[in-house]
């Protein structure tokens, strides 16, 4: 074309590109609901932008926030057209070729290793997805500050602009053509394109349209020997009235005709409106994979589905994913990034809400809906709307509430399992162990909460877990350690330390063993921090057994031996620079061990020091 403008890709889409291309995955299907979710999020950019300026949208079809799919079998093209935002000349430069995203190299490497190309849209360069099943895309786009253009790549490391005068005028919004591959005329079946859409696409909250063939009856003149026959007819009846009607359905035969219609594919009731006893555990999780982009075949560890009334009204619907993202605490303290979706009054408002949820819930996917909040203000003002707070609140009790949830009907891995819950139904089996799997996941977040929420620190206690002397290889909570403790035990033992094999050697459990105490390990780094803010728990207060105040019950000799070895202890602490140790005592908590150093109560235990020296900030 004359008018075309010609760019390169950026060097990292192409290799993206190529991959895609070259990729041997056989479930090409994905590209349709990349597609129709970009449809889709430019439809919620426009509406969301309505909000504000009613004029926007424009009068006629463009006030129709719809998706319309067409097949042209003869050319081998497949249409998937939005009335959604549209795209500038620049952003279709910057958004389909030259700016690669943060997740570009991610997937581009994933790709490289394990990766699975069902997961593209998860890494935001999902539009790509075309190159699986057309060798040829031309994306024709219409912002409303500009004027209409085409886009158009065969994947060979270039894309060309132009500016669109021979199109028709798509008043606003966008066309993606894909020219198909010859193996992928599978997608020109109507069929094909209905079942995907279901499959996939079922929780899109636009309609979505097939330009739809029907075998309609028509009624048409006979044939033309015939006709001639009829005249005759006619002419010998003409006098007749009631026998007209008769007459001219002899002239005319049916046939069967082909016409087109658009078929609406989905229905736009969002789920989270819907009563939860109506929907189905399939329906959420299909429901999750398509909120998340992650098409993997996992259930979410669990969910809760909720209305909220009182003063701030929403509907919310949460979920605890199978998996911890890699990213998930790598810029924990820089990005605050929710991943909760707002809508007010059913209308998409943002995905980077921060005041949603508190940073340490940031593992959570899901949705708010709220008709309390206002609709036609700025992002920023509804940032700071007063009912955030209440909405925030609620969401941490309710995300707690459910996390909760899954410990009690995870039958906590004990040993005696396999004989006593044989009634047990094969679906609370398949739950079992689901709490290990979220400590594993997200114990972590737990461990940050506590730390953060003070007001939720005892419902978080509730939720840790951890291996102790007497847990047997499993995980333990609190409030088992508690219904194991010994009569006349004050103090929830614990031990700070790199893993379990190093703590269980520690001569510091001597006596603690030898008597029956049980002990806590905690091997995580950021335990060191946890216990600095969990002080206590049912009214039992914590005791770091390498610190000092450890009291085991008294033993008759200890005042004995103390005046007996009164000059040792003095001639010991003497001889020690008194910068390397406070006091030298003696002491019943060891057994083997002759001698132990043990750190001040508000001092650093070597594990600290440990954590501090590796830390190189
Ligand atoms: P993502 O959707 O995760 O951002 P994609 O690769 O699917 O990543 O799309 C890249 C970008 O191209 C989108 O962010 C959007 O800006 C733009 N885009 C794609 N399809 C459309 C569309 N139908 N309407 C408007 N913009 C679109
Ligand atoms: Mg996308």
């Amino acid at each position: 074309r004359s008018n075309a403008e010609k760019f390169e890709f950026q060097a990292e889409v192409s290799r993206l590109m190529d991959i895609i291309i070259n990729s041997l995955y056989s479930n090409k299907d994905i590209f349709l609901r990349e597609l129709i979710s970009n449809a889709s999020d430019a439809l919620d950019k426009i509406r969301f932008l309505s909000l504000t300026d009613k004029e926007i949208l424009g009068e006629g079809d463009n006030t129709k926030l719809e998706i319309q799919i067409k097949l042209d079998k003869d050319k081998r093209i497949l249409s998937i057209r939005d009335r959604g935002i549209g795209m500038t000349k620049e952003d279709l430069v910057k958004n389909l070729g030259t700016i690669a995203k943060s997740g570009t190299s991610a997937f581009v490497e994933k790709m490289q290793t394990s990766g699975d190309l069902n997961l593209i849209g998860q890494f935001g360069v999902g539009f790509y997805s075309v190159y699986l099943v057309a060798d040829y895309v031309e994306v024709i786009s219409k912002h409303n500050d500009d004027k209409q253009y085409v886009w158009e790549s065969k994947a060979d490391g270039a894309f060309a602009i132009s500016e669109d005068t021979w199109n028709e005028p798509l008043g606003r919004g966008t066309e993606i053509r894909l020219h198909l591959r010859d193996e992928a005329g599978e997608y020109l079946e109507e069929s094909k394109l209905k079942e995907l859409v279901k499959k996939y696409s079922e929780f899109i909250n636009f309609p979505i349209y097939i330009w739809a063939s029907k075998e309609v009856d028509v009624e048409v003149p006979a044939d033309e020997d015939e006709s001639s026959d009829e005249e005759e007819s006619s002419e010998s009846s003409s006098s007749e009235e009631e026998t007209e009607d008769e007459e001219k359905k002899s002239k005319t035969k049916t046939i069967k005709e082909t016409t087109y219609e658009w078929d609406l594919l989905n229905d736009v009731k969002a789920v989270w409106l819907r009563n939860p006893k109506e929907v189905t555990d399939e329906e959420y999780t299909k429901f999750y994979h398509s909120l998340t982009k992650d098409f993997s075949d996992e259930k979410p560890l669990a969910w809760s589905h909720f209305t909220a009334e009182g003063d701030v009204e929403f509907k919310a619907l949460l979920f605890v994913p199978p998996k911890a993202p890699h990213d998930l605490y790598e810029s924990y303290y820089n990005a605050n990034k929710s991943n909760l979706k707002l809508y007010v009054r059913r209308v998409f408002i943002s995905d980077e809400f921060d005041e949603l949820l508190p940073k340490y819930l940031n593992f959570l996917k899901g949705l708010v809906d709220s008709d309390t909040l206002p609709l036609n203000v700025s992002r920023e003002m509804l940032q700071q709307h007063s009912s955030l707070k209440t909405i925030k609140k609620k969401l941490i009790r309710k995300a707690l509430d459910m996390i909760r949830r899954i410990a009690e009907e995870d039958p906590d891995e004990s040993s005696d399992k396999d004989n006593k819950d044989v009634e047990k139904s094969t679906d609370n089996d398949e739950k079992r162990g689901q709490y290990a799997k979220f400590w594993n996941e997200f114990g972590k977040s737990i461990k940050l909460g506590i730390i953060e929420d003070a007001t939720n620190r005892n419902r978080l206690a509730k939720l840790l877990r951890f291996e102790s002397t007497k847990s047997d290889g499993k995980f333990t909570s609190l409030d088992q350690y508690i219904s194991r403790m010994k009569s006349g035990q004050k103090d929830i033992f614990y031990l700070t330390g790199t893993s379990k094999e190093q703590l269980e050697k520690s001569p510091f459990l001597e006596q603690l063993k030898k008597k029956n105490f049980e002990v806590i390990f905690f091997t995580d780094p950021v335990d060191e921090y946890l216990m600095q803010y969990l002080m206590d728990y049912e009214d039992k207060k914590f005791q770091n057994v390498s610190k000092e105040g450890l009291k085991l019950g008294k033993d008759s000799k200890d005042k004995e031996l103390k005046e007996s070895f009164k000059e040792l202890t003095k001639w010991w602490k003497s001889s020690l620079a008194s910068e390397n140790v406070d006091d030298v005592k003696i002491s019943n908590r060891l057994d083997n061990t002759p001698c132990v150093v043990v750190t001040s109560k508000y001092g650093w235990t070597s594990n600290m020091e440990r954590i501090m020296q590796s830390q190189t900030l």
